[in-house]
């Protein structure tokens, strides 16, 4: 199939170790930690990640960053340059139910930690990692949309849309939710379209947001209001598809009036508002995380609902654990991409994000119950919970990855 692409000539010679396609942050943490860790890694893309300013406003994009997360990027020496550029720390965690006003706790103190976790711009990271790339030797083909992918013995080799082929003893796969090498390694997926959107904006509130993240779980999904480092809140509300195509039409005026509702006022009336975005939102596993030398990682691997905060997180433990699974085989002197290395990593972290991943498709399914009993229920359940403080503790030390 790929006889007539030329191969991308190699700069060390040999056979490269590791082709990461996709520069997202999964991929490009992927690509920083393999080649700090003496791997000869290229990484492939269909473009440059878009470039971050101190001077622009605040991405529309933003996560939440876990412990395990900041961890990860802290070993790779670029966490304190994204802090230092634009990070909000958050401490507190409030969560309640609109129809029985239950609520729980979360406090990063209950547990001896400064943080729960820091909202951050996806750009803001993206770019950080992709500055750090030369300096750890990475290759970078860009643009280099993959078209192809085979798998020989001791090998894998992509084929461009350029014509330019590029062979790895290993294949990564971070592509993305519709990940085109997924499908050209023949792994399925499953899971559900959960008919929502999330809508996204910055607002301004009247309260102060108190370095706390706010969620409420109204019938129609979850809203939550996100500290930002300049006061604002960043708003992720998941609503049905039609509704959401409502609210993101509505002018300013009603937008602020129907998001003070929705957020019970909590942080007060709400002020200006930013533009408005929206993503579909599902879940979505791929049935393998492996396909002889191409493993998955990050949103080609995993999708889940945004009510838990986490897409990304899981992505960087799937890092985590692939680079130890192949400094751990070559250390042991082994192929890094033989088949029963592979599986270790496909194994441990297809197991871990499918029981994340279907612990918050559950937790949604229980906030939308309506029934009076089946709320009272829950309500009982929630103020339990509050008050268990072992059981929180426990809930935040996996939320935070250990
Ligand atoms: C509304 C919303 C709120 C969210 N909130 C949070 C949160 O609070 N916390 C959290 O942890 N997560 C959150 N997430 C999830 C998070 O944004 C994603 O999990 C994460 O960005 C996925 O990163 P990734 O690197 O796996 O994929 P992506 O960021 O999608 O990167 C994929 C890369 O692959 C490249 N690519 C695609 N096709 C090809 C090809 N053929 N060849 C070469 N390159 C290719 C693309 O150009 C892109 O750069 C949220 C998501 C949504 C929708």
């Amino acid at each position: 199939m790929t006889t007539s692409w030329h191969e991308i000539p190699r700069r060390r010679g040999g056979l490269l170790d590791v082709a990461v396609v996709g520069g997202g942050m999964a991929g490009a943490t992927a690509a920083l930690a393999l080649a700090r860790d003496g791997f000869d890694v290229a990484l492939v893309d269909t473009r440059p990640p878009a470039s971050w300013s101190a001077a622009d406003d605040i991405d529309l994009r933003v996560v939440g960053l876990a412990p395990s997360s900041i961890r990860l990027l802290e070993a790779m020496g670029v966490w304190s340059r994204i802090r230092d550029a634009r990070a909000s720390a958050y401490e507190r965690m409030v969560v309640w139910d609109a129809e029985n006003g239950a609520t729980i706790h979360f406090d990063a103190a209950d547990e001896g930690r400064d943080v729960l976790g820091y909202i951050v711009e996806n750009h803001l990271v993206q770019a950080t990692l992709w500055q750090a790339l030369d300096a750890a030797g990475v290759r970078r083909v860009v643009p280099g949309e993959v078209v192809g992918c085979e798998t020989h013995d001791d090998h894998a080799r992509l084929a461009l849309a350029d014509g330019q082929a590029l062979s790895a003893r290993l294949v990564v796969a971070a592509d993305g939710v519709d990940s085109p090498l997924r499908a050209l390694a023949g792994i399925g997926t499953h899971g559900r379209d959960y008919g929502q959107r999330g809508v996204v904006a910055h607002v301004e509130t009247t309260l102060p947001h108190r370095r706390t993240a706010w969620q409420r779980f109204l019938p129609t999904g979850p809203l939550a209001l996100l500290p930002l480092s300049d006061g604002r809140c960043s708003i992720v509300w998941s609503l049905p598809d039609a509704e959401a195509e409502r609210i993101l039409a509505l002018d300013d005026d009603a937008f602020r009036d129907a998001l003070g509702v929705a957020s019970d006022f909590r942080l007060g009336p709400i002020g200006a508002v930013t533009r408005r975005v929206s993503f579909p939102l599902r879940l979505k596993l791929a049935d393998r995380y492996q396909s002889g030398r191409i493993v998955l990682l990050g949103d080609a691997a995993h999708t889940v609902h945004p009510l838990a905060g986490q897409g990304v997180n899981l992505g960087l433990r799937d890092v985590a654990e692939l680079r130890d699974t192949l400094v751990a085989a070559r250390e042991a002197g082994r192929d890094i991409a033989a088949p029963h290395v592979l599986r270790r990593y496909a194994r441990r972290r297809r197991s871990a994000d499918g029981l994340d991943a279907w612990s918050f498709d559950a937790l949604g399914r229980v906030y939308a119950w309506q029934a009076p009993p089946l709320v009272a229920v829950r309500g009982l359940g929630i103020r339990l919970l509050d008050g268990l403080a072992p059981l929180k503790r426990q809930l935040m030390r996996h939320a935070a990855g250990g």
